[in-house]
């Protein structure tokens, strides 16, 4: 009898599992929701930031975001917006606040613990600003001085690669740290170049430092699912656009190389 029991338990407990549906997956959900939430950055033009004119978001990574969002749902309208920066775009990413990040975020083995990667849309590099009256032309001569960066970004890592024992100063966002510069809190301001040359268009008085301490490859971050068809789709669509020009295009729109 007892036997008996456990089988027909045994038997229910397999057939509700085979009746149930499985899971959609990210890709699905996001096709029932016909809503594509993307967070993006703020203050990093000419890759996020908002219009002065429209008051809406602007710039590549928004360019990207968009074109993923008519790829997907037919429509470039079908987009959520989440505003995130360097410091809490992973969470953002995790916590499901958005189905995706496209926010000049760099692939890095670290990050690739928590999160995953499409291919890189963009390849950037870290640099540093300073104001145009300063005495420092090299990260050489950053040596004993006070460097700015973002919190969150891989700036400070790869100063800390190169210059051990510089000082640094972080803060929560790219434009706090410029402000921070501005103020002159700092001798430099290190960060991709892109991002440092989004700065200069608005802000006069600053200059470059030509050297470039890495490579920062630029891909939207989307959370670890086991299925990886979110993952393969957006590949999909990066390759695309790179072979339909646009990718190109942007860069003529957005005056980068
Ligand atoms: N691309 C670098 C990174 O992902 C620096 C710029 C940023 O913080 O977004 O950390």
């Amino acid at each position: 009898m007892k036997k008996l029991i456990c089988l027909l338990i045994l038997s229910l407990v397999f057939l509700t599992g085979c009746g149930k549906k499985p899971e959609k997956n990210a890709l699905e959900q996001i096709l029932d929701r016909d809503v594509l939430v993307v967070g993006v950055k703020t203050d990093s033009k000419p890759f996020g930031f908002i219009s002065n004119t429209s008051g809406d978001y602007e710039g590549f990574d928004v360019d990207v975001a968009r074109y993923i969002a008519k790829d997907l749902l037919g429509s470039e309208r079908k987009i959520k917006f989440v505003s995130i920066d360097s410091s809490n775009r992973i969470e953002a990413i995790t916590s499901g606040q958005v189905d995706m990040a496209i926010a000049t975020m760099s692939i890095t083995p670290q990050r690739q613990y928590l999160i995953d990667f499409s291919i890189p849309y963009y390849i950037a590099g870290q640099t540093a600003m300073v104001r145009e009256d300063s005495d420092i032309y090299s990260f050489g001569d950053l040596k004993r001085k006070t460097i700015i960066i973002s919190l969150g970004s891989t700036a400070e890592k790869n100063i800390r690669r190169i210059l051990p024992t510089t000082k640094m100063i972080g803060y929560k966002s790219h434009h706090e740290a410029f402000q921070a510069l501005q103020e002159g809190k700092g001798d430099a301001l290190s960060d991709d170049d892109v991002i440092l040359a989004g700065y200069m268009i608005d802000n006069q008085g600053y200059r470059l430092i030509k050297t470039r301490i890495s490579r920062e490859p630029y891909a939207i971050g989307i959370k670890q699912y086991e299925d990886k068809t979110l993952k393969i789709t957006l590949d999909d669509i990066i390759t695309r656009m790179k072979k339909d020009g646009t990718i190109k295009e942007l860069k003529e729109k957005w005056h980068l190389k």
